[in-house]
C-alpha cells in the first residue's frame, strides 16, 4: 500500500490505484477531526438548563448587555468529547518516550499523585494559620532540606515558580550582595554560548548586560577566554553543568575561583541536575547560586513549558541576600519567616519573588520521589539517565554526526547535527518524520553551538525496548533524510496537521476568533 503523501485530507477524495481513499468525517480511524468550538456550539444550546426566572428586571442600568453574548454552547456530552478530543491530539509522557533534550521529560510517579492528593496536602490555603499547618511546612521544611544537602549548599529559596524564574531569584541576590558590598558598579554577566535562552534573558532583564563566551571545539566553555574577560565590570558567569552540549564541565571549580577571586558571582544554571544528582554536588565545585526544576529532576510533571516549582539554593556568600519567605524549625515545631527584620538574619534579603510560599503541589511530588527513592536510589538515577543518553550516541553516531562524540562519553543527552545530510534536508525534516513514527520530536537547533542540532534526552526509566525502538525509528528517519528521500520534505503525513508557519504563528497569533460569516 502507498502513503497518500498529502497529509490529514486527500486533495482528490477519488483515491487513485493503491491509494487511501479520503474519509467521509475527515478522521482516520481513533485521529479525530475536530473544530473549534466557535464553529461547532451556538447560543441556542447550552450544557445547563435552568427554568425561567421571574426576576423583575436588570439591576444593571445602562451597563446591561444590549446584544447576544456571542459564546458558544454545547450540550454537556458535546463539551466533553470536544476537549477530549483536543487533548488526544497531545503528545504526552504517558504515550510513549519524549526525547527533549535539555528537558529531561521523565515518568511522572503515580505514588506522588497519590501523595499530592491527601486532603492535607491539596486543600492547604496559603493565608491558614501556621499552627494549623505545620505538617505541610514540615514538608517544604524537608525538601529544602534534601535540596540543600544535594547541592552541598547552604539555604534554599523554595517560592521560584520555574527554572527561568529561579534564574531571576539568583541573579537578583547576586545583584543585592554586590550592592551591598558598593559595587553595583558591575553590570557584565558572562555567559557561554551554548546555554539555554533564558540566561541571557535573565541577565538582561535584571538589568545586566551580556556577554559571550565561545565555546571550546569540544563542546565545553573555553576557560581561557572566560578568564580573560574576568574583571572590575564583571558580576558573574551563568554556567549550565552539565552543559546543553550534555558534557561535564570538567573546568568549573577551576573557574568558579577564578571568578571568585576577581570579585564576582557563579550562578549555575542546574536544569541538567538529573545527569549529577547524588554523584557531585555544586557547592564543591563553587557554585554560589543553581535553580532547580522539580520538573526536570525530581519527576513533578512538566506542562506549558515548565510551570511549578525552581527552587534555587544558596552558598554562603548569598544566603543573607535571599528572598522570603523561609520555614524554619523552631523548638516547638515550623514557622515562617515572612518579613525582613533587623534582629533576624535575613535582614539583608532581596524582598519576594511571589507573594506565597510556593507551589504545595509540587514540593509533595517531588519530597515523594526522592523518599522513594532514597540518596543510593537518586544516585541510580543519574547513572542510568548517562547510561541510556550514552547508549543512544553509541547506537546512532555511524548514522548521524554525533559532534562530541569523540569528547568522550556524554552525561543525560546525546547531540547530533544535521551535518552528512543529502543537500536541502535539515534537522527539521528529520523531527517531522519522526512524529509519523509516533514519536515526540528531539529538541532542534539548539544548542546553538551546533548546526542543524538534535539534541536527545532519553532519560533514566526508558527500558532498552523502548530505545531501541526509538534509536530504530530515527536511524530509519536518518537514512531517508542522507538518500534525500522527497517524502521526508513534506512529513508529518499521518498527523491532523502537517507543516504549518510556526514562524508566522509565534509572530502573528490569531488569538480571538472571528465569525467569517458575520
Ligand atoms: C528548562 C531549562 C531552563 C528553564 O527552566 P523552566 O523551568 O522551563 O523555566 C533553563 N535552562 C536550561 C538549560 C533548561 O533546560
Amino acid at each position: 500500500m502507498t502513503i497518500n503523501q498529502s497529509g490529514w485530507k486527500p486533495t482528490s477524495p477519488e483515491a487513485k490505484d493503491g491509494e487511501v481513499p479520503a474519509t467521509f468525517t475527515g478522521n482516520r480511524a481513533l485521529m479525530l477531526e475536530e473544530k473549534l468550538i466557535f464553529e461547532i456550539g451556538d447560543d441556542k444550546t447550552t450544557g445547563v438548563d435552568f427554568a425561567e426566572g421571574d426576576v423583575a428586571g436588570s439591576r444593571l442600568g445602562d451597563l446591561s448587555r444590549k446584544d447576544p453574548i456571542g459564546l458558544p454552547g454545547l450540550s454537556e456530552p458535546e463539551t466533553v468529547r470536544h476537549y477530549t478530543r483536543l487533548s488526544r491530539q497531545n503528545y504526552a509522557i504517558d504515550l510513549g518516550l519524549f526525547p527533549l533534550g535539555s528537558c529531561t521529560m521523565k515518568h511522572n510517579p503515580r505514588l506522588n499523585e497519590k501523595m499530592a492528593r491527601l486532603p492535607g496536602f491539596s486543600d492547604v490555603h496559603p493565608l491558614a494559620p501556621v499552627d494549623t499547618v505545620q505538617g505541610a511546612l514540615e514538608v517544604i521544611h524537608q525538601l529544602a532540606h534534601w535540596l540543600v544537602t544535594l547541592t552541598g549548599m547552604t539555604s534554599v529559596a523554595m517560592s521560584p515558580k520555574a527554572g527561568a524564574h529561579g534564574e531571576l531569584c539568583g541573579i537578583l541576590a547576586i545583584k543585592a550582595a554586590l550592592e551591598k558590598r558598593g559595587e553595583g558598579h558591575r553590570k557584565v554577566i558572562l555567559v557561554p554560548e551554548s546555554a539555554h535562552g533564558t540566561n541571557p534573558a535573565t541577565a538582561a532583564f535584571a538589568g545586566f548586560s551580556v556577554e559571550d563566551i565561545p565555546a571550546t571545539a569540544d563542546g565545553r566553555v573555553d576557560t581561557a577566554a572566560l578568564k580573560a574577560r574576568l574583571g572590575p565590570d564583571v558580576a558573574g558567569v551563568m554556567i549550565t553543568n552539565p552543559n546543553t552540549c550534555g558534557l561535564f564541565e570538567r573546568d568549573l571549580k577551576d573557574i568558579s575561583d577564578a571568578v571568585h577571586a576577581a570579585g564576582g558571582y557563579v550562578y549555575c544554571d542546574g536544569a541538567n541536575f538529573n545527569a549529577i544528582v547524588g554523584r557531585v554536588r555544586p557547592g564543591d565545585l563553587g557554585v554560589d547560586a543553581m535553580h532547580i526544576n522539580l520538573h526536570k529532576t525530581f519527576s513533578t510533571p512538566h506542562g506549558g513549558g515548565g510551570p511549578g516549582s525552581g527552587p534555587v539554593v544558596f552558598s554562603e556568600a548569598l544566603t543573607p541576600f535571599a528572598p522570603l519567605p523561609f520555614v524554619e524549625k523552631t523548638g516547638e515545631g515550623f514557622r515562617l519567616v515572612e518579613e525582613e527584620n533587623a534582629d533576624d538574619h535575613h535582614a539583608d534579603s532581596f524582598g519576594r519573588m511571589v507573594a506565597f510560599h510556593g507551589q504545595m503541589g509540587m514540593f509533595t511530588r517531588a519530597l515523594t520521589y526522592i523518599l522513594s527513592h532514597g540518596a543510593d536510589g537518586l544516585r541510580q538515577v543519574a547513572e542510568d539517565a548517562v547510561l541510556n543518553a550514552n547508549y543512544v550516541l553509541r547506537s546512532l553516531e555511524n548514522t548521524l554526526d554525533a559532534p562530541f562524540a569523540k569528547s568522550g562519553p556524554c552525561m543525560h543527552e546525546a547531540i547530533f547535527s544535521d551535518e552528512g545530510l543529502a543537500e536541502g534536508f535539515s534537522t527539521i525534516d528529520v523531527a517531522k518524520a519522526l512524529i509519523d513514527e509516533g514519536f515526540h520530536p528531539m529538541t532542534m537547533y539548539f544548542p546553538l553551538v551546533v548546526h542543524g542540532a538534535m539534541l536527545v534526552e532519553p532519560t533514566e526509566t526508558e527500558s532498552k525496548a523502548a530505545l531501541d525502538q526509538f534509536i530504530g525509528a530515527l536511524r530509519s528517519v536518518a537514512e531517508r533524510a542522507k538518500a534525500g528521500d522527497a517524502s521526508l520534505k513534506t512529513a508529518p503525513h499521518f498527523a491532523p496537521r502537517a507543516r504549518l508557519d510556526e514562524t508566522l504563528a509565534a509572530r502573528k497569533p490569531v488569538l480571538v476568533w472571528k465569525d467569517k460569516a458575520a
